[in-house]
């Protein structure tokens, strides 16, 4: 007895004095720092299945190029608070099913939605999930029935990797920093098919790549969690895959077995790989992603303190006016396609309610490790947004798109008035009534501002 409290004694003394002299150069360590754990699972399908992204496929899926997955970094800071990164090789979650996942996971793991990132890589060389953009695939009942059993077992196993990542957390420290590359183009001011002709390109584009690594307390890596905002469509082949992230995560966990590499996509929704559309291309932009993240592993990244916080709204955006249902019976006789179907559903919708809907509600979202803060919006967001951002908060944010909800382009205010795909017809290919109404970027960002102060994130500029 009296050599164990001795022993304890002893201990207590060492961790003081080790603590004392490693706080003197880093604040972060200490015995109550951060814990983490990891689980991840493969998710690919393994029948043929409708492939998601493109209205121009004819058949589902034949073969499988490479795995996609699902993976869950579980994190708790000194304090006991939890959150969860959740990322997937998936084009996108519906509202439906986003909520359906968020909503058991707080129900068995009691993490409110400020604590819970559902992240997606927007490949489009994966699955059609349950009701998501239906209207643009011809989806005969077979294919129906694939798609809804395959939905409701990746609900179930995202729910349960969750699960498992939280009980296998263990004492770890968390590192950040952002790299750089620069493959994407910016497909609204460049033209694809004249691009090679071009000497120089148009902006705007964010090049960094953001980086998390954790580690446990002895420095060995278990988790690299990066992002870049770019669209993941260098395939559109019948072949499964996750695109350029895909092989991204696949060169980094090559190069560090048993470690694991979680992709989350950035405010890449007006960024195109390009040239784009062979499978040596993809790799090679995976290689590129992967090389830009090993530089940053490489050198000194910023220790985070143990300390987490998180906020997490839904802002209400407008519609514009939607079309009358006169226009909407023309455009049902006389266009072809998703066209079609979008105003066939818009009339059914009409005809139900009474009305259509004049509003959604859009996920804004913010975690702070440490001082990294990273902030999180839903649905396909265009860079702008994070350049927006980044002047208002300072460069070092990590900036995810393509969070927790798939339910629309989001333009700024000039993409909106400009129109084009991202501004204004992409509504269409969503199911929604109209384009959204001026104010988005506004609503969006003030939207943000508060969240940011409740994380106590520091506003550079108003
Ligand atoms: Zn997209």
């Amino acid at each position: 007895m009296k050599k164990q409290i001795s022993l304890v004694i002893f201990s207590c003394l060492l961790i003081f004095y080790c603590n004392y002299s490693i706080a003197s150069d880093d604040q972060s360590s200490g015995p109550a720092g951060w814990k983490a754990g990891i689980s991840r699972a493969i998710i690919t399908p393994q029948e043929p299945i409708w492939l998601a992204g493109y209205a121009s496929r004819t058949h589902p899926s034949e073969g499988i190029l490479a795995d996609l997955w699902v993976k869950v970094l579980a994190i708790e800071d000194s304090k006991g608070k939890k959150a969860v990164l959740i990322t997937s090789d998936l084009l996108g979650f519906p509202r439906k099913m986003s909520d359906h996942i968020r909503n058991q996971i707080a129900v068995r793991y009691g993490l409110t939605r400020s604590q819970i990132i559902l992240s997606y890589s927007h490949t489009h060389s994966g699955p059609v999930l349950m009701g998501a953009l239906f209207d643009i695939y011809p989806l005969d009942e077979q294919q129906l029935k694939v798609i809804k059993e395959y939905s409701l077992n990746l609900e179930k196993k995202i729910v349960d990797l969750t699960g498992e990542a939280i009980q296998s957390m263990v004492p770890a420290l968390i590192f950040s920093q952002s790299g750089i590359t620069r493959f994407q183009v910016n497909r609204r001011n460049n033209s694809e098919a004249s691009l090679t002709a071009q000497s120089d390109l148009k902006g705007p584009n964010d090049y960094a790549v953001p980086v998390l690594k954790v580690t446990d307390k002895s420095g060995n890596l278990i988790a690299i969690a990066f992002g870049y905002a770019c669209h993941a469509t260098v395939l559109d082949i019948y072949q499964i895959s996750g695109d350029y992230p895909g092989f991204a995560q696949i060169e980094l966990e090559k190069s560090h077995p048993g470690v694991t590499a979680m992709f989350f996509q950035g405010a890449g929704a007006d960024q195109n790989p390009l040239p784009r559309r062979t499978i040596p291309l993809a790799r090679q932009y995976g290689n590129e992603l992967a090389a830009s993240v090993e530089r940053v592993l490489d050198e000194n990244m910023k220790k985070l303190d143990p300390v987490l916080s998180t906020a997490y709204s839904e802002v209400n955006l407008k519609f514009s006016k939607p079309p009358s249902r006169d226009s909407l019976i023309k455009i049902s006789n006389e266009a072809e396609g998703y066209q079609k179907s979008w105003a066939l559903n818009q009339l059914r919708a009409l005809k139900d309610n009474g009305s259509l809907i004049t509003s959604y509600p859009y996920p804004v979202q913010v975690w702070k490790l440490g001082d990294q803060a990273i902030i999180a919006l839903g649905g396909e967001l265009v860079v702008e947004y994070s350049i927006l951002l980044k002047k208002l908060f300072g460069p070092d944010i990590f900036v995810l798109g393509y969070v927790n909800d798939d339910m629309a382009y989001i333009p700024t205010e000039t993409i909106l008035k400009e129109g084009g795909y991202e501004g204004e017809s992409s509504q269409m290919v969503y199911g929604l009534p109209a384009k959204w109404a001026p104010g988005i970027e506004d609503n969006i960002i003030d939207e943000m501002k508060k969240l940011a102060s409740k994380t106590g994130m520091k506003q550079f500029s108003q």
